[in-house]
């Protein structure tokens, strides 16, 4: 993950804007028919360029200690899109996987570290045929901003002042993005939703699904 500013942390207020995202003072503006573009990784020589044909969608902040973040920032901007809609189309030799063992496989480019794509290789995972991506790596306008900020309280972990949690959601809520601790609710239903028609076709294997 990013290096964090501590002190912008443990001043008595916080510097909210500073550590939540750097987008998030300047949201992404949705167009409306738009069908995708370019994410480049941040190496000026030779980046890792990765072609997505698609607009995202459930674009969110995300709190965990998994997600590529920018440098200073808490909360990484991450969106799905099908992943037959991603290809990596220049300098993809870059590109390394960050844990074999997570659930969501993410490929970082291994001279600048950030991560263009995160994959499901996991046919019974709900999210299996989405990719994960970060739209700000891209210069195209047109991507869906986002919308909501998950694994909120993940953030105590990278250092953030549990006392000012309360400030943190208040702040989140302002900026239009509902703070949650796991996903959405849109999200988890589809899970369970997604639990349930697995347990009703295979009814003796038991399903443990992980979100990230
Ligand atoms: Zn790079
Ligand atoms: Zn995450």
């Amino acid at each position: 993950m990013g290096r964090l500013d501590t002190e912008a942390m443990t001043g008595l207020v916080p510097d909210f804007l500073a550590v939540i995202h750097p987008a998030i003072s300047h949201p992404s503006a949705q167009v409306e028919g738009f069908i995708g573009g370019l994410l480049k990784c941040q190496c000026d020589k030779s980046p890792v360029v990765v072609s997505v044909g698609s607009q995202a969608s459930h674009n969110h902040l995300c709190g965990c200690s998994l997600c590529w973040k920018p440098d200073g920032a808490l909360f990484s901007q991450v969106a799905v899109v099908p992943r037959d809609a991603v290809h990596v189309t220049e300098n993809g030799d870059k590109l390394g996987l960050v844990d074999p063992s997570a659930v969501i496989q993410r490929y970082a480019c291994r001279d600048c570290g950030v991560h263009l794509v995160g994959r499901i290789e996991a046919s019974s995972h709900p999210f299996y045929g989405l990719d994960f991506i970060h739209t700000e790596l891209s210069t195209d306008v047109g991507w869906e901003p986002p919308k909501f900020a998950a694994f909120v309280s993940s953030i105590i972990e990278a250092g953030f002042p549990a006392a000012e949690m309360p400030n943190m959601r208040r702040h989140l809520r302002s900026l239009g993005l509902e703070p949650y601790d796991c996903l959405s609710p849109e999200l988890m239903d589809a899970i369970s939703s997604h639990i349930v028609l697995q347990k009703q076709s295979r009814p003796r294997q038991r399903v443990e699904v992980a979100a990230e």
